[in-house]
């Protein structure tokens, strides 16, 4: 077999060999989304580089319990206990009952998952669905001397804990700076420390999403829902557990605090964490306006986008960064990724025509050997990408007469292609992979289309539009010409 696998902890900040606590048996917790707007690309960038973490385990064998969270009450709009909870406040804007936003967003979510062919984890638990859980999580961390109570809310004693554990260990970040660069207590409530951080908040009169506790009515801190869902599904330790890196400052080193101060143990052994988006080497960001929806970014409907890009283009192309990098996006970074992608589904194709031989010019176990490397190391998709387009080469030069290939190393090929490219790496086959056709049909009915204007035929070139619009493609007449787009 292959080197042992490796996971970079962000915990130790090194990369570590990876071994389960019970053997063959793997318990994963992942962060997952509030769900009180469409999913965006930077979550999907992290549910996806978490897809293939959990569809490798499932490849090596073991048996993976994969629990990923639904956000859906108590995630307030600053991390400092202030503002409303996000989803009351999208509850009111749009004068919806909470449940209506989160339902309405939480199927926006599934399907967008859906698209990106990531498998459902193995169990998606609510916050709303265990208030109870996380009333008695908070009563243990009061009696274990580690929260107090003010007027109905409790909050987390940071202080009391920094005296025996380290509150910044996942952070890495120095208490003392943390201390000065923490604004004061002006205003921030019945807080004792500038760091402490509320389990329970206490509900004002007009909050619609409260429930009874044994300090009044009341909603509980978003930190603390993922420390209560982890501990009951996964237990107190388990292997792994997961999120975008802007949530390690605050929102899981508050969990490891709450774990630690209830259970008395460090919830995970291995903790992953995946990197941010940029879009022409910008931070994306909904302020800069550089930021899309993963529908957007299908249909192309947005400035910044020259034509939509399938979902496959889209997981292929975030595969080729490794999960700890940065990801840039680019109309030329997709384009060469969709062009990739099809080279690559050609080549699945191919493969299962090839003619076999007496003997074998390709080394099929060499690319192998590669492509087990490259996963082990800490799931490096993109080196195990470039290694299985060196099996791509092999393909063709075969197909060409080039290269030889036996019965038994077609068969190997054949087993270590469909695992690697569908199995692990989650890709599949899509029906409209070559948008090029697409594209010439599209201009060639634009141009008739043209014609009829130029020919005052507006009835025929009103028809044209309307049909196009009736079978989902939108035509936008600009001073640069008339380009479409597809509708969804
Ligand atoms: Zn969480």
């Amino acid at each position: 077999m292959e080197s042992t696998l490796k996971i970079y902890n962000t915990l130790s900040r090194t990369t570590e060999d990876f071994k389960p606590i019970h053997e063959g048996h793997i318990g994963m917790y992942v962060c997952g989304p509030t769900v009180y707007s469409n999913a965006h690309l930077g979550n999907a960038r992290t549910f996806i580089s978490f897809d293939v973490i959990f569809r490798y385990f499932l490849h090596l064998g073991y048996k993976v319990r994969y629990v990923r969270n639904i956000t859906d009450a108590g995630h307030l709009e600053s991390d400092a206990d202030e503002g409303e909870d996000k989803i009351a406040k999208k509850a009111k804007l749009e004068q919806l009952e909470p449940m209506e936003i989160v339902q309405r967003y939480t199927i926006d979510f599934r399907e967008t998952m859906r698209m990106f062919n990531t498998l459902p984890p193995s169990i998606e638990p609510t916050a709303t669905g265990h208030i109870i859980e996380q009333i008695e999580m908070t009563k243990q961390i009061i009696e274990n001397g580690y929260a107090y109570e003010v007027n109905g809310s409790i909050y987390f004693d940071v202080e009391k804990f920094t005296k025996e554990y380290n509150y910044t260990i996942l952070s890495n970040r120095n208490l003392d700076d943390l201390l000065n660069n923490t604004r004061d207590l002006d205003g921030q409530g019945d807080k004792r420390g500038r760091l402490d951080f509320a389990l329970w908040i206490k509900a004002k009169s007009e909050h619609i999403m409260k429930w009874p506790s044994p300090w009044g009515v009341g909603f509980p801190g978003w930190h603390l829902e993922c420390s209560a869902m982890s501990s009951k599904y996964l237990g107190n330790e388990f292997d792994i557990h997961g999120g975008g890196m802007d949530l390690v400052p605050t929102h899981h080193t508050n969990e490891i605090a709450q774990n630690l101060a209830c259970h008395k143990t460090q919830p995970a052994r291995y903790w992953i964490h995946t990197n941010m988006l940029t879009v022409n080497g910008q931070k994306m960001s909904k302020s800069l306006g550089n930021s899309f929806l993963p529908n957007e970014l299908f249909s192309g409907n947005h400035k910044l986008l020259d034509k939509g890009y399938s979902p496959m283009t889209v997981r292929f192309f975030m595969l080729q960064a490794h999960y700890r990098s940065t990801l840039d996006f680019s109309n030329e970074a997709l384009q060469a990724a969709e062009k990739g992608f099809t080279r690559l589904m050609n080549a699945m194709k191919l493969m299962n025509g090839l003619k076999v031989s007496t003997n074998s010019s390709v080394n099929i176990d060499a690319v192998k050997t590669e492509i087990y490397n490259a996963l082990n190391d800490d799931f490096n998709t993109p080196i195990a990408i470039a290694s299985i387009f060196e099996a791509v080469r092999m393909i063709n030069s075969i197909n060409d007469g080039k290269e030889t290939i036996t019965e038994t190393d077609k068969a190997s090929l054949k087993k270590l292609m469909t695992e690697i490219v569908f199995d692990v790496l989650g890709l599949q086959e899509e029906n409209n992979t070559d948008t090029s056709k697409i594209d010439g049909l599209m201009n060639m009915i634009i141009d008739q289309r043209n014609h009829a204007k130029l020919n005052k035929d507006f009835a025929t070139s009103d028809a044209i539009r309307n049909k196009l619009k009736d079978i989902g493609f939108e035509i936008k007449d600009g001073k640069d010409g008339t380009s479409y787009s597809v509708i969804n």
